[in-house]
Order: C-alpha cells, then sequence, then structure tokens
C-alpha cells in the first residue's frame, strides 16, 4: 500500500456473508490487515475487541441488514467514528440514499473494479486518519503534549463519576511552578516553554496510566489520582516535587532551577463533585505557596 502517510497498515474489517465476494476482496485488498465478519451480529461483536479504521459493509445479508448495522455502530460512541463503506449490488437512487441517511461515508458497486474499489478504500482511511489526528490535537496541549484544559476537565469529570459511583478513592493534585515569571525574564521565553515542557515530561515520567494529568493554563497543572491511598499520593506528590527540584538544564541555563508547590486534597475530605475536590486542592496549593513554596500541602492548619 502506499498511501504516503502512515508507516502502520490500516486495518479494515470486512462484513459480507457471500464467501466468493469476500475472496475477491481480500485479494484486492491484500495489501492491508483485513479481518472479516461473516454477518451483522458477529460483526458488531468483533468491535468490542478490534477497532478497525475503516469497515466495508455489505447490504444484504441474513439476520440484520448492512443499514441496520451501520445505524447501530452510528449509534455508539465508541464506534461512530469508525467510517463505513457500503458495499452494494444495488445501484437505485434510494438504496444509494439510504447508505449516506443511515450513516455511510461511502459506497461501491459490485461486481467491484478493482482500481475504483482501492481508491475509495484509500480515501476512507485517510478520512479516518485525518479525524484521528484531528482528536488527537483537539485535546493535547500543544506546547507539552499533555492533556489540554477542555480534555482534562472532561476526563476527570468521567474518574469523579466513576469515584462517586463505587464509592473508590480519588485523589486531587494542583500543581503550580514556583516563581515561574522570574524563569522567563531571566531566560527568555523560549527557554520557559523548553522548562515547562522538561516539568511536564519529568511527572508524566512518574505517574501510572491510570492518573490523569493535564495543564490548566500558564504554569499551572493538575492532576487526578484514582484508587489511591492517602499514603501513595502523598509519595507521589513528594516523588514529583523533589524530581522537579532535581531537574538540570544543559548549558547555557545551567543556572536554570525550578521548584513547584502542590496542593492535595481527596474526595472523602468533603468535595461534592469535582470543582469543589478540585478548590479544596486549590486552597492547599495556595497554603503551599505562602509557607514558602517548593512543598506539598496535604491539609489547612485548621483541618
Ligand atoms: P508563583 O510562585 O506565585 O506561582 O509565581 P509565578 O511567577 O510562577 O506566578 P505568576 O502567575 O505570577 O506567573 C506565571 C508566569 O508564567 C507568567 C507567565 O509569563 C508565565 N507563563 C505562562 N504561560 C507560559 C508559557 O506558555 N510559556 C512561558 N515561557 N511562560 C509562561
Ligand atoms: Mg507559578
Ligand atoms: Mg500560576
Amino acid at each position: 500500500m502506499d498511501d504516503g502517510m502512515d508507516a502502520a497498515r490500516a486495518k479494515l474489517l470486512v462484513v459480507d456473508d457471500n464467501e466468493s465476494n469476500l475472496d475477491i476482496l481480500l485479494g484486492l485488498l491484500a495489501d492491508y490487515d483485513v479481518i472479516v465478519a461473516l454477518d451483522g451480529h458477529s460483526a458488531l461483536d468483533l468491535l468490542r475487541h478490534e477497532t478497525p479504521d475503516v469497515i466495508l459493509l455489505d447490504i444484504v445479508m441474513p439476520g440484520i441488514d448492512g443499514y441496520e448495522v451501520c445505524t447501530r455502530i452510528k449509534a455508539d460512541p465508541r464506534w461512530r467514528d469508525i467510517p463505513i463503506l457500503f458495499i452494494t449490488a444495488k445501484t437505485d437512487e434510494a438504496s444509494l440514499v439510504r447508505a449516506f441517511d443511515v450513516g455511510g461515508g461511502d459506497y461501491v458497486t459490485k461486481p467491484f473494479r478493482s482500481r475504483e474499489l482501492l481508491a475509495r478504500v484509500r480515501i476512507q482511511v485517510e478520512h479516518r486518519r485525518a479525524m484521528e489526528q484531528l482528536r488527537r490535537t483537539a485535546v493535547t496541549d500543544d506546547l507539552t503534549g499533555v492533556h489540554n484544559r477542555r480534555a482534562f476537565f472532561e476526563q476527570a469529570a468521567r474518574l469523579f463519576h466513576d469515584a462517586q459511583t463505587d464509592d473508590a478513592p480519588l485523589a486531587a493534585l494542583m500543581l503550580d511552578i514556583d516563581h515561574f515569571k522570574h524563569v522567563n525574564d531571566n531566560h527568555g521565553h523560549a527557554v520557559g516553554d523548553a522548562a515547562l515542557r522538561r516539568f511536564a515530561d519529568v511527572v508524566r515520567a512518574l505517574l501510572p496510566p491510570t492518573h490523569l494529568f493535564g495543564r490548566l493554563g500558564g504554569e499551572e497543572f493538575a492532576l487526578l489520582a484514582p484508587r489511591c491511598s492517602l499514603d501513595a499520593v502523598e509519595q507521589l506528590a513528594e516523588s514529583i516535587r523533589v524530581a522537579v527540584e532535581g531537574l538540570r538544564f544543559a548549558p547555557p541555563q545551567p543556572d536554570l532551577h525550578m521548584t513547584v508547590s502542590i496542593g492535595l486534597a481527596l474526595r472523602c475530605d468533603g468535595a461534592e463533585d469535582l470543582d469543589g475536590l478540585l478548590r479544596l486542592a486549590d486552597d492547599r496549593l495556595f497554603e503551599a505557596k505562602r509557607e514558602g513554596r517548593n512543598r506539598v500541602r496535604r491539609l489547612r492548619h485548621q483541618d
């Protein structure tokens, strides 16, 4: 395959009950990773553990037909972004319009014309990749590569909801780099940017995959740690503080040092919702700053 976009081979799911059709398709699509389902129900089952880039979907099949399979795929947020390319022998206008109405991206007609089929598949693969790239860009902070503010709050809401439902622990950390303005003033904005990247990298390297880390803006970051004991979260916060303090920058910035202040709060401290939890962590961050910075603050004095 020469799509010039991505070294990884695209994965296609082909759904067709007709074996001779399948043989032809498998031959034509030899440059793709192809998985096959022989009817609509097996296709929907397969999607539970496979994520194809594009689905080639026959319309007339025993059981549920292709229109219905497409409708169900488009109704599921996990699958709705997978483009559907209908395979159809019916070329009357009503059948084709219906294919688009249920959410199809395009169609190919039987009997297949090989170059046309490959061209239409390639377009759908490119479409899928472009959408994925767009989605990644939309949730990523440009500078540091961590979740941006919007993505952080979206996923944080989900984590808070899950923790509440299961009555499970959830900890929030607010992190703010100390006197970061001085970094910019003394070393310039470009070095400040590089320092923010190093900060994000060093924190990320300390986190298990369950944790959510995002840049809320400027030199302010937030972290959610689900299902962790207070001990574990305190240790994590302290290891972040120590790692940031230990960051060294190559010449010509050997005298650049950073520290971070961290406020820590637990859902069981009395947070009714995500905002409440982050507010508690933020209050404690404020105290950490007031007490001299470069520290983790867990409780208010009066707590
Ligand atoms: P404090 O210890 O009280 O947090 O002091 P601070 O200087 O870190 O806090 P303040 O909020 O006064 O300043 C934050 C600075 O962060 C000011 C701003 O120029 C800088 N900053 C924010 N976003 C960026 C960025 O994307 N790149 C760079 N280089 N600097 C940034
Ligand atoms: Mg700061
Ligand atoms: Mg700040």
